[in-house]
């Protein structure tokens, strides 16, 4: 059993501390967090161990009476890895805390590479993550791309990939982002930075990105053109693609037509919060003209690098293959969503009593 705790109880913390809790060979010591809000008393009632990241403000948990366990280092104390989950750049001023208690650790991607010695995604960087001290988890949007460009480049090379990433203004619950009636490039400069995080974690693949931000929360969505060296076929590509168990090909069939609907399939389907792990593709985009490879994706930027976290503390801190670390995941969450969709529906439209 590993012994996991995870630090930052925020959007991605809260779930890859369930995610972690999901797992037989894995045990959830508990968590930390600075802020005794709303997701500090929830997890509480969800039976975490909570403790207070901050020693400082042990107090202000005992006022709002969200009962703690300890503080941090009791927590570093007795643990074997740690996933870092705070806010972009306190990851790496936590890591020599962590160090300090030798502890290994997981860090997201809102931190710079440097602060790991390897940036991971299961299908890409298994082996690199192999007895070293710390990892970084790519982002939600470098995740959902390496997902999808590491099966084109190991069947048909990838020359080079333009990518338009229509990104969520902000989370759900992040009252404070917008833009709330504009679509706004972000970087403006081009490329932006999502080609070279790309390169992190697919060394040999060219990239090159553009962003913006649009007024969703929901998930971010990606216009995908990659020019292959061999010359593909689109139903090639889709037979590729669906052999992927981190990619779901949203079938024409299933009326789904954008990010609410998926949404709502995932909550209709029983997953935590709505969690779409996978990358959701659009099957009918998915066209080829030559060597060129033309398709639209979804990616849940709250929950698509849950998974990885997972499989990141698997490769660090055990010798388990790759494939099978990602099946444990897989089958532990229930990642696979679609997988009946397809014999459910007939290509004009859902079955019902009469069909
Ligand atoms: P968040 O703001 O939702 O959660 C951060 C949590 O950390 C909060 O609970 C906060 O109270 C807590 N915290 C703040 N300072 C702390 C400290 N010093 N010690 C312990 N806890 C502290 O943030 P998030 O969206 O979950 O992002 C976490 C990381 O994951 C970032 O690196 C981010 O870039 C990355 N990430 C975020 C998303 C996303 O869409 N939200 C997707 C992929 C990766």
């Amino acid at each position: 059993m590993t012994r996991v705790g995870v630090n930052g109880y925020g959007t991605i913390g809260k779930r890859v501390a369930d995610a972690v809790a999901a797992q037989p060979d894995m045990m959830l010591r508990g968590v930390a967090k600075r802020s005794p809000n709303h997701e500090a008393e929830s997890a509480v009632r969800r039976g975490h161990d909570l403790y207070a990241a901050d020693p400082e403000r042990i107090d202000e948990f005992e006022r709002v009476g969200v009962p703690i366990a300890g503080t941090l280092p009791d927590l570093l104390d007795d643990i074997d890895v740690v996933v870092d989950c705070c806010p972009a750049g306190v990851g790496a001023r936590n890591r020599e805390r962590y160090a300090s208690h030798d502890v290994r650790a997981v860090f997201q991607g809102g931190e710079t590479p440097d602060v790991a010695d390897a940036s991971f995604t299961a299908r890409t960087s298994f082996e690199q993550a192999r007895d070293v001290d710390s990892v970084r988890v790519v982002s939600c949007n470098t995740t959902g791309l390496a997902r999808l460009l590491a099966p084109l480049n190991e069947t048909y090379g990838v020359e080079k990939a333009r990518v338009t990433l229509v990104r969520r203004g902000g989370d759900p619950a992040q009252t404070d982002r917008g833009p709330i009636n504009d679509i706004v490039p972000d970087p403006a400069t081009l490329p932006s930075h999502h080609g070279p995080d790309v390169r992190t974690v697919l060394p040999g693949v060219d990239v090159d990105t553009a962003a913006l931000k649009a007024p969703v929360t929901a998930m971010h969505t990606h216009s995908v053109n990659v020019t292959l060296d061999g010359t593909p076929t689109a139903d090639g590509v889709r037979e590729l693609l669906e052999q992927e168990s981190r990619l779901f090909l949203v079938p024409e069939a299933a009326g789904i037509d954008g990010a609410g609907a998926l949404k709502e399939y995932a909550l209709d389907c029983g997953r935590p919060r709505g969690d779409l792990w996978e990358n959701c593709l659009w099957t009918e985009s998915i066209s080829v003209s030559g060597t060129d490879l033309y398709l639209f994706q979804n990616v849940h930027q709250e929950a698509d690098v849950v998974p990885e976290n997972v499989d990141a503390i698997r490769a660090m801190m055990t010798d388990t293959p790759a494939e099978e670390s990602i099946t444990r995941t897989n089958d532990a969450l229930g990642v696979g969503l679609g997988s009946r969709l397809g014999e459910q529906l007939t290509p004009n439209g859902p079955v019902t009593a009469d069909d």
